[in-house]
């Protein structure tokens, strides 16, 4: 995902002005500096993959985690200066589709260091993530405290040309998927870790099985209809036909699930032969 490019300075000026309490309005003028900073700070350690450095803290200047926590909730989310800016955020993933699952629609905007240990990225768009429900309850209430714990930042993280996901066809009765993560070896180790990290929290493996469980029940007409009518040929057909489904798949995303099914699909033999027709 692109990086947002909004100033967190402005964002801070344009919540001032919404705010009402004047004692709070001085001490968030002044917090302003310190907000800026931080949000520089976080820029180079994104970039650097070592967000897990950063220290938490309880207050900005004077302001307490509990008003900076407020000024998210209550006034940058739902003020008329900067509704706006908060809708924009959450509206940058494409097709509105959630960037850690890849999956289920964008509801709301998630924190990557939480607010609560990080008050001061309350509003620092940089740490202001879309994410579907589901992806932002399976976060951790804390944030990362090693490099291999960081899960896939999608502002900083681009592993778009890095395959890491695969399937296994399971000759079960109905046939079924398993998902996992295979990153190439030169990637390294905390990276690779990262990926598994990401893959186990937000439970992909699960959610990509069901998914895929799913289109298996759709693809078996089509797949009969395809082998009946090619013959001798029909495990070829088949074989091509799916493989051309991975690739167009792989062409948008090579890490998306289906691109990563249809491509166990097309290497199975026993599915090939016959397992698509079990139910
Ligand atoms: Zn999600």
């Amino acid at each position: 995902m692109p990086k947002p490019n909004l100033v967190v300075d402005s964002i801070v000026d344009d919540c001032v002005r919404s705010v009402q309490d004047h004692d709070l309005k001085n001490r968030l003028r002044q917090a302003k500096q310190s907000i800026a900073s931080a949000a520089q700070i976080y820029d180079g350690h994104g970039a650097a993959g070592s967000l897990y450095l950063i220290a938490g803290g309880e207050t900005v200047d004077t302001v307490s985690a509990v008003e900076m926590e407020k000024l998210y909730k209550q006034t940058f989310v739902k003020s008329k200066r900067t509704r706006p800016i908060y809708s924009s955020l959450k509206k940058a993933c494409k097709n509105d589709i959630c960037p850690l699952c890849g999956q289920r629609t964008v509801h709301q905007l998630d924190h990557y260091l939480p607010v609560s240990q990080h008050p001061v990225l309350a509003v620092t768009p940089i740490n202001l993530v879309p994410a579907c429900s589901e992806c932002n309850k399976e976060k951790l209430d804390h944030g990362p405290e090693t490099a291999e714990e960081q899960t896939l930042h999608p502002y900083f993280d681009n592993l778009a040309q890095v395959r890491w996901l695969y399937a296994e066809v399971q000759q079960t009765q109905p046939v079924s998927l398993t998902f996992r993560v295979s990153p190439p070896a030169d990637l390294g180790d905390v990276m690779k870790a990262r990926i598994l990290g990401h893959f186990t929290t937000f439970k992909l493996g699960q959610l990509f099985a069901s998914h895929a469980a799913e289109e298996l029940g759709n693809i078996r007409y089509g797949l009969e209809v395809l082998a009946s009518n090619s013959g001798a040929a029909a495990m070829d057909e088949l074989r091509g036909h799916l493989r051309r489904e991975s690739e167009s798949r792989a062409f948008v995303h090579q890490n998306a699930w289906q691109t990563a099914m249809y491509e166990a699909l097309a290497q199975s033999d026993w599915f090939c032969a016959g397992g698509y027709r079990q139910e």
